[in-house]
């Protein structure tokens, strides 16, 4: 089914009762995935049955409290009655059939994503603040900063690179250019959006804003109302944010993903006057393994690595999968030895992974890497520069070993 390639396992059930016994076990890391027409099959399977239900009533017997994904037919999907019932008792998502067995994984992995999101999202504000809850928002993930200096604001925003700006009518009359100055910034954020705040509807107000560079309006007379437009704007924003920023296979960053991440990480640990560590790491001889084996097999290996690392990362490290069998490790508050050590454990925790290549065939891979910290290298771009150089020397040095820039611990094979 593709699962191969994903961070995730799939079990499959035959009998009902299996089924909800494995629902009922669940630590809340599962997704569980029903087949409308396989459910009314196994309904002699349910101990009390003694007459034949009606597919509705058989969901009602599946236990609440969890969150179900439905498979159903074209048929099914064309029942409203039926499509209500299931959106309306503990249904995540339905699939219609005939779904693509690699699109219904990718849309599931996208589910899993979607469950585990909490990025904070950063709105500064510049005006008067609404009368919102503050403390509600942040509970909800989303900082507000806020801004009184109408020419100050594009400071303020490089370095606090907030995903929205609000700005209120009134600054805005008094500052029209304050938005093209905010977007014509070659460096600014073109996902980030800046948003015009109204205290009244103003149609002429309105086109002039949206010509300077607004991306959206919204009403600030009602604050609950405009909190909750900013939460779901806020989730939008995630969304969009790991679908550009996430590798679809591992679910890790991709290259993108990495790339802001670590930038904001590097400022933040030039304020906390924190050191860093970056790592790159290659699999080694990967080419001889997608030859030898199959590039499926490849992706278990690559999968495999990913697992080894993930469980390794501390909360405010970073793990990304940079590029094919290539991937990124950023330890925070990390000095250069440290680094060496924690990245050279997990070189040797990959070596001793076993791989049945085929029954009886038990083989073991390794990867090269190469480090560099912060604050030696003062920027993601000269990090990655100088850890990549080492990994071409962990390369030359005969593989299957770390190499710190500069060398001040000592590496061994
Ligand atoms: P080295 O030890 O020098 O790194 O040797 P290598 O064979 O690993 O060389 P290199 O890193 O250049 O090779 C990477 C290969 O990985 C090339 C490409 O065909 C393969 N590859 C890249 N992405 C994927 C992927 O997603 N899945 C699989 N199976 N193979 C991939
Ligand atoms: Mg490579
Ligand atoms: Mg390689």
């Amino acid at each position: 089914m593709h699962a191969h390639k994903y961070d995730f396992d799939i079990r499959f059930f035959h009998e009902l009762s299996d089924f909800v016994q494995a629902v009922e076990r669940d630590a809340g890391d599962s997704l569980f995935l029903i087949e409308l027409d396989a459910l009314y099959n196994m309904q002699s399977d349910l101990l009390a049955a003694r007459k034949t239900l009606l597919l509705g009533e058989l969901l009602q017997r599946l236990p609440s409290g969890h969150r179900y994904v439905y498979l159903q037919s074209e048929r099914q999907g064309s029942r409203f009655p039926l499509q209500q019932r299931l959106v309306d008792s503990n249904c995540l998502a339905y699939a219609e059939k005939p779904i693509a067995n690699d699109v219904l994984v990718d849309k599931l992995f996208n589910l899993f994503v979607q469950q585990k999101r909490s990025d904070v999202v950063r709105v500064a504000m510049l005006g008067t603040p609404p009368g919102w809850d503050d403390a509600a928002l942040r509970e909800q993930r989303v900082e507000l900063v806020y801004h009184t200096d109408p020419q100050t604001l594009h400071l303020r925003v490089k370095d606090l690179r907030p995903d929205i700006v609000l700005i209120t009518d009134e600054e805005y009359e008094r500052t029209p250019a304050v938005v093209r100055v905010l977007k014509r910034n070659i460096e600014a954020d073109p996902v980030r959006e800046i948003t015009l705040l109204q205290r009244r509807a103003d149609a002429g107000q309105a086109r002039r804003a949206l010509d300077s560079g607004f991306d959206a309006l919204l009403a600030m007379d009602d604050p609950d109302l405009l909190a909750r437009q900013l939460l779901n704007r806020a989730d939008k924003i995630r969304v969009a944010r790991d679908l550009i920023g996430k590798d679809r296979a591992t679910g890790l960053l991709n290259k993108i993903g990495l790339q802001h991440k670590a930038q904001a990480l590097i400022c933040r640990a030039a304020l906390e006057g924190k050191p860093l560590c970056l790592g790159v790491i290659d699999i080694d001889k990967f080419k001889t393994i997608n030859d030898t084996w199959g590039h499926y097999f490849g992706d278990i290996v690559i999968k495999r690595l990913s697992l080894t690392l993930a469980p390794r990362m501390g909360d405010g490290d970073l793990l990304s999968r940079f590029g094919g069998e290539e991937f990124v490790v950023v330890f925070w508050d990390c000095a250069l030895e440290q680094g060496w050590h924690r990245l050279d454990a997990m070189r040797q925790a990959f070596g001793a992974t076993p791989f049945e290549v085929k029954p009886g065939d038990v083989r073991h891979f390794s990867f090269s890497g190469g480090l560099a910290a912060y604050p030696s290298g003062r920027s993601e771009n000269e990090l990655f520069l100088a850890a990549d150089a080492m990994l071409y020397e962990a390369k030359e040095g005969g593989r299957n070993q770390i190499r710190p820039f500069p060398q001040v611990v000592a590496s061994t094979a």
